[in-house]
């Protein structure tokens, strides 16, 4: 038996089957190169979903999470400490505000629980009359029942309803659905800029800003979730900077805290400040340790020059994904090292096992669409191991797929 059979025995037998048996069991990492327990190694394109943003084992993200446990691991929220401080006043900065402005943040562990923050806000802030939630088709926003709630996966969402909230779902990316939903009875909008578990779907230009002035017209809230779409991802900090909008609560996980699970909830305006003393709060929210792991990512992004690389390789990625001109592959969707292949068959699966047969992790997000979410390090050297590799990764495919 092979470490990794005997490992996944073992997880069938002690975990709930809700993730079935993961096909790999990985015991290291380093750069973007992840080892399995019976020592095969892959280029990591996955990232943990787009969280590992700096790759794996990155000295700034090791260190400054050595020194904050040893210093101070823990203090809940009756204590506060500098680094929730410091990582709030750099997420402000980063949105362009300034500290004492009109931006406030919220900690959570999770992108679900940024979003049931969220949800908070909203319902705090919105005045008689109002209630209902507006929320897109096949949108992702979490697992938790309020988050669910929003999430327009009927799939993953239906089995565990009813939710004791009025949520209508209009097309993604339709604004004159979207505008017809949204009127005075709305609370909020929730919308990702781009759907991620939806298969890096893209909306049309102006979606958003579309989505600002309904929610202005209506005095609805508009909630932007960029739990996978932030921090560098696209090669800007927040994919909303890209479309010149401002949501009022902007929900952020995934990535910011490079693997350490932390989330955040910011809100501007009368958002900011709608949950008062005792409305809401997490016992691990804002941990020392996670907010010095996302202090530590938001320098790497800055110092290292990440958010171009994203945007270059990237680039470079779908050109290269394009030139390989295989008859398994329609189209690469997606900006920056988030993209979409598109296949011309549902063989997402069977792409990610050939993949992985060829040492490269990548993502089957739906049927027909493998995700692609490197660690904003990745190099054009790993880029272009992984473009030259494709070819024959989809002619396996090609014949195992029946
Ligand atoms: C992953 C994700 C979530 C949920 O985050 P968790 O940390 O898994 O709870 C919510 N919204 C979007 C857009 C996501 O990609």
């Amino acid at each position: 038996m092979t470490a990794t059979a005997d490992l996944q025995a073992r997880f069938d037998a002690a975990l709930m089957p809700n993730y079935g048996t993961p096909p790999i069991a990985l015991v290291r990492g380093e750069g973007r190169r992840v080892w399995d327990a019976d020592g095969r190694s892959y280029l990591d394109l996955v990232a943990g979903i787009a969280v590992s943003a700096l790759g794996h084992g990155h000295p700034a993200l090791t260190a400054a999470v050595a020194d904050q446990a040893a210093a101070l691991a823990h203090t809940s929220n009756l204590y506060l400490h500098p680094r929730e401080v410091e990582l709030a006043e750099r997420l402000i900065g980063l949105l362009g505000a300034e500290p004492g402005g009109d931006a406030r943040v919220f900690f959570a562990n999770s992108g679900t629980e940024a979003n049931e923050a969220a949800l908070k806000i909203v319902k705090r802030a919105a005045g008689p009359g109002r209630g209902r939630i507006v929320s897109t088709a096949n949108a992702f926003h979490g697992r938790t029942s309020g988050a669910l709630a929003v999430t327009g996966k009927a799939a993953i969402r239906e089995p565990f309803g009813p939710f004791g909230m009025d949520v209508v779902f209009v097309p993604y990316g339709d604004a004159d659905a979207l505008r017809a939903a949204v009127d005075t009875t709305c609370t909020a909008v929730f919308v990702e800029p781009v759907q991620g578990e939806a298969g890096i779907v893209t909306a049309p230009d102006g979606y958003l800003r579309e989505v600002r002035a309904a929610c202005d017209a209506a005095g609805a809230a508009f909630v932007l979730d960029e739990i996978q779409s932030g921090i560098g991802r696209t090669g800007h900090w927040f994919a909303h900077q890209a479309a010149g909008v401002r949501p009022d609560v902007l929900t952020l996980a995934k990535g910011l805290g490079g693997g350490l699970p932390i989330g955040a909830a910011v809100g501007f305006g009368r958002y900011a400040t709608a949950l008062a003393k005792g409305d809401h709060g997490s016992t691990f929210g804002g941990n020392p340790v996670a907010c010095a792991a996302a202090l530590a990512v938001l320098d790497t992004i800055e110092t290292q020059g990440l958010l171009a690389n994203a945007a270059d390789l990237g680039a470079l990625l779908a050109d290269g994904i394009t030139a390989a001109g295989h008859p398994l592959v329609a189209g690469v969707r997606g900006t920056g090292l988030w993209r979409g292949v598109v296949l011309t068959a549902p063989a997402a699966g069977a792409v990610q096992t050939a993949a992985a047969a060829h040492g490269f992790l990548v993502n089957a997000v739906a049927p027909d669409v493998i995700r692609l979410a490197p660690p904003l390090t990745i190099t054009r050297d790993e880029i272009q191991a992984f473009t030259a590799a494709l070819p024959a990764i989809l002619d396996d495919t090609d014949r195992e797929t029946p």
